[in-house]
């Protein structure tokens, strides 16, 4: 099954076609319709399945089809672990964004850096940010980045999130949040703390495993 036959727009069959994808991955095989029905997901999913393209290609053209406001709003907030993660994450928007005709403003936000060049980095807004949940956090609170735009969350690598002691910051975070949006839960694992999280989050969620 080709990326086109799973509902994405030309562009972003290409970009993928680009990037090298021949096939979709099963993981972005199963998830790809689903998210661009606007579902909300509980995906299990390594490294290494494709997971990213999975929420990225979907997330990009639902962004592609929300009418552009003054100022910009934040569309889509991938929330991950670690910096490595984040460039990782950023990286992947930034290959698959790169045919498109307007390609989206993206901002990588991390913590344990100066907060300074990421306030900048957000003045005149952002579409898609990729964040740590304590630097979002801080960002909600400074009014640099402003989540009332919000149509969709990603929480990456959930199971790391927690062990890395981000659930307090991200419940903080997730308090000032708009409500209705499609979020999307991605871990390798599913302890009781993360599928609780889970249930907490999403909405009549769809399922797919890797
Ligand atoms: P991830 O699981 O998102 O960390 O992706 C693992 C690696 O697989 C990344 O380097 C991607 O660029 C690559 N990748 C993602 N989707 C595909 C695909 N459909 N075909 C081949 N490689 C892919």
């Amino acid at each position: 099954l080709p990326f086109s036959a799973l509902g994405l727009v030309p562009a972003l069959a290409q970009a993928a076609a680009t990037q090298g994808y021949a096939q979709p991955t099963p993981v972005q095989a199963a998830a790809i319709p689903l998210l661009l029905q606007g579902r909300d997901l509980r995906a299990s999913a390594p490294t290494g399945s494709g997971k990213t393209a999975a929420f990225v290609l979907p997330l990009l053209q639902a962004w592609m089809q929300t009418p552009r406001q003054q100022p910009r709003r934040l569309h889509t907030l991938v929330l991950v672990p670690t910096r490595e993660l984040a460039t990782q994450v950023a990286e992947q928007v930034q290959a698959l964004a790169a045919g498109l005709p307007e390609p989206p403003r993206l901002v990588r936000a991390i913590g344990g850096v100066s907060i300074n060049p990421q306030m900048l980095a957000l003045r005149g807004g952002a579409d898609i940010v990729v964040a740590t949940p304590g630097r979002a956090l801080d960002l909600v609170t400074r009014h640099a980045l402003r989540p009332d735009g919000l149509r969709a969350l990603v929480l990456d690598e959930a199971d790391r999130l927690l062990d890395l002691g981000f659930a307090d910051e991200l419940q903080l975070l997730l308090r000032r949040l708009p409500a209705a949006r499609q979020t999307l839960l991605f871990s390798a694992t599913f302890p009781p703390a993360v599928q609780a999280l889970a249930d907490g989050l999403l909405r009549a969620p769809a399922q797919v495993e890797a």
